[in-house]
């Protein structure tokens, strides 16, 4: 069988699909993944072949990058329906060439979805965040200016929609593309428990199989609790936020361990007391294996990520999605929230810090979470169902 893969740039899109690809290929199928230089090593280490599209990105300005910053849902849009002009000519020489049986491509990959759609191949949705339909979609509460940006980006939208015509691609809107549709065959890289709203999509289309992360033995926790800090790897530009948190362990008997991202230098953030360390990247499933409290922006991978290891988080989003795990993290039991007047107050964050280490019922929950997703099916289904949908079985 022949997989043509597809994926955004993106640390938390692209990981969860890794360990497919290696069970794909361990099955004898050929895998030709559409991706970036950033994850060549990951997509070529898992046996696939690797596609860069680095130089199909179109040139972004000042404007742009800082909107991109912010996570904006038109510009990524917008980004994105000329990414999909800029491949066409690559991608439809390809598909007539090489001629795959199924095209596996991210929810939010516009190229992907489109490519699948403008040659009629049978295409497997990748969800790596929870699925997304019209009761679902409530869990996102987005701020005023997110919504701002999705309404007054419209006639922008529309522009870029009605340039793809000519080259074949039908396009309702954005949303249409992004949304997950209730006949879409799509895996969904979490449980149906996790999942909100999880009767509304059907057995014989949604795939819910987990997490797909490497395993780490934990280890024997004694001693000084570590409490372990990452706010991703898009929008973690927060050192005032660093800054509390160091100040709110600072003479406690709790160690510190954040990830602040490459946006900038940890020296920056000044002389540390010793119980804290401050990296740019850590191997944040070792780190897990090792921590007591997870402090995190609650993006799916780092949320699931922490119940796999059974780890209480303290769930600090920023973005409309990411509320949206945060908010299924407390339901089901494995996490608090951490309220943003809390975050920005040294004392308030160290007693919630405090308490939230000592809460038993949180640890409960948080195994709770850990046995569910470790019963789902896994890499193992996920590759069952693409061999489903390519007609394979
Ligand atoms: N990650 C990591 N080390 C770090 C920070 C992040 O390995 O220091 C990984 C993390 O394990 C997760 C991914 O990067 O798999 C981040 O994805 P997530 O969906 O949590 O957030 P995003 O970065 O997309 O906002």
């Amino acid at each position: 069988m022949r997989v043509l893969w597809f994926c955004i740039p993106a640390f938390g899109h692209t990981n969860p699909t890794i360990e497919v690809v290696r069970e794909l290929v361990r099955r004898g199928h050929e895998v030709r993944y559409y991706s970036f230089e950033d994850f060549r090593e990951k997509i070529e280490g898992a046996g696939a072949e690797f596609v860069p599209c680095d130089a199909y990105l179109p040139p972004i300005d000042e404007k742009a990058e800082r909107r991109l910053r912010k996570v904006s849902t038109t510009e990524m849009s917008v980004q994105s329906f000329r990414t999909v002009a800029n491949l066409d000519p690559l991608v439809s020489a390809d598909v007539a060439s090489w001629r795959p049986d199924v095209v596996v491509t991210d929810s939010a990959c516009f190229w992907g979805k489109l490519t699948a759609a403008k040659h009629g191949l049978p295409w497997v949705c990748s969800t790596t965040t929870f699925a997304f339909n019209q009761q679902s979609s409530k869990y996102m509460s987005h701020s005023a200016a997110e919504m701002a940006d999705i309404l007054f980006g419209l006639p922008r939208l529309n522009r870029g929609i009605r340039k793809l015509r000519p080259l074949g691609y039908e396009v309702k809107s954005a949303l249409d593309i992004v949304s997950n549709k209730p006949d879409d065959n799509t895996i969904v890289y979490t449980s149906r428990l996790f999942q909100p709203c999880s009767e509304t999509f059907d057995e014989e289309h949604y795939r819910f199989v987990g997490p797909s992360v490497r395993d780490v033995t934990p280890k024997e926790k004694s001693g000084r609790p570590l409490v372990y800090a990452s706010l991703g790897t898009v929008i973690n530009d927060r050192p005032d936020f660093y800054r509390t948190l160091i100040d709110a362990v600072r003479d406690t008997s709790v160690d510190l361990l954040i990830s602040c991202g490459r946006a900038f230098d940890p020296a920056q953030l000044g002389k540390m007391p010793a119980n804290v360390r401050v990296e740019q990247y850590v191997d944040q499933m070792e780190v897990l294996s090792r921590t007591s409290l997870f402090v995190t922006h609650c993006g799916m991978n780092s949320a699931s990520e922490g119940m796999w290891m059974g780890v209480p988080e303290l769930l600090f989003p920023l973005t409309g999605e990411q509320r949206a795990v945060a908010r299924r993290v407390a339901e089901v039991g494995a996490g608090v929230p951490l309220e943003e007047a809390v975050a920005r107050e040294a004392a308030a964050l160290r007693k919630t810090v405090l308490a939230a280490l000592a809460d038993e019922r949180l640890r409960e929950g948080a195994a709770h979470m850990r046995e569910d997703l470790r019963s789902c099916a896994g890499p193992v289904g996920a590759a069952d169902f693409i061999e489903q949908v390519a007609g394979l079985s």
